[in-house]
């Protein structure tokens, strides 16, 4: 289905094939969302920023009150055997804890005991795609707002994505390739699975990391910015700022960098990919190639 071969998942403390790997359907993933997780990339056999996603993991679990299953060290290390297990050269990872396995019926959640642990592994031999790096992405806002903290705190990265799911709808509906949503207030928040970055006058600007997930990605490209001398802004943003920037990007682990030529059909600076972009992606692959943890 992936077109990627059969990779080996870790499932509950044991390593099966991808096509083998089961998951109960009583498992509180499927019944109510009720999991959180990370994406992790895989960049020449080296996990990238692999503390800092089990940190959000942990916290995600704090919030939604789960108890971890085993120690962050623990996570690290068999994230980093799944990868050796595949030769995985260049991928991306999923982690996924979910509560557990129990009864239908909310009242029951306080009974399960055993967490679900998940690793699904994938083969990318490219992140981010080339030519949409050279041609930009278009984008619009979308009318489907960001949930806020008030309802469940954006910075969980847990596995409801619906919010972000009907994001993309609007996307995809409108034709272009990306869906940026504003919090309840009509600020800019984030695109459907990136952070955004806008570029005024050689001035980073992004969102303060509260109404949105906070992006292992934002967070390097603000360090590798802060470290090139750009002075980088977390701070308010509306649609206005996307309109009149120099540049717009998105961060992800997947994408890395994405520039944005157009929001709402009004062109973003000179509606080409621009030097900011470029320059930030290329500290970023650097930065990913020094990652510190080698696999194999
Ligand atoms: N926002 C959302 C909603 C996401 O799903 C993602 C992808 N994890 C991001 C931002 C980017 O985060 P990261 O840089 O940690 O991949």
């Amino acid at each position: 289905m992936t077109g990627n071969p059969d990779l080996i998942a870790y499932v509950n403390g044991e390593f099966e094939r991808l096509s083998q790997a089961q998951l109960s359907i009583m498992d509180h993933a499927t019944q109510y969302g009720d999991a959180v997780f990370e994406g992790l990339g895989v960049f020449g056999r080296r996990v990238y920023a692999l503390e800092e996603h089990v940190d959000r993991l942990w916290y995600s679990m704090k919030y939604c009150r789960m108890r971890p299953p085993m120690s962050p060290e623990g996570a690290i290390d068999i994230v980093l055997e799944t990868v050796k297990r595949n030769r995985l050269e260049t991928g991306y990872l999923r982690l996924l804890v979910s509560r557990g396995t129990g009864p239908l019926g909310l009242e029951f959640t306080k009974e399960i005991e055993r967490p679900t642990v998940l690793i699904i592994p994938q083969v990318r031999r490219k992140y981010s795609d080339e030519q949409r790096l050279n041609t930009g992405l278009t984008a619009i806002i979308t009318r489907t707002r960001r949930t806020p903290p008030e309802v469940f705190d954006p910075r969980v990265k847990s596995c409801n994505y619906l919010n972000n799911l009907m994001a993309k709808f609007e996307q995809w509906d409108a034709g272009v390739d990306a869906g940026i949503m504003l919090d309840m207030t009509g600020c800019v928040a984030e695109a459907a699975a990136e952070n955004i970055f806008v570029v005024r006058d050689d001035h980073l600007l992004t969102p303060r990391p509260t109404h949105i997930l906070n992006g292992i990605t934002r967070q390097k490209v603000i360090g590798l910015a802060r470290a090139d001398g750009f002075q980088v802004s977390e701070t308010s943003l509306t649609p206005y700022d996307l309109y009149m920037a120099d540049e717009v990007f998105l961060t992800a682990t997947l994408s890395q960098i994405c520039p944005i030529i157009e929001v709402d059909r009004r062109p973003v600076g000179a509606r080409v990919p621009g030097p900011v972009a470029k320059k930030m992606l290329f500290r970023l692959r650097d930065d990913m190639a020094a990652a510190a943890h080698v696999a194999f």
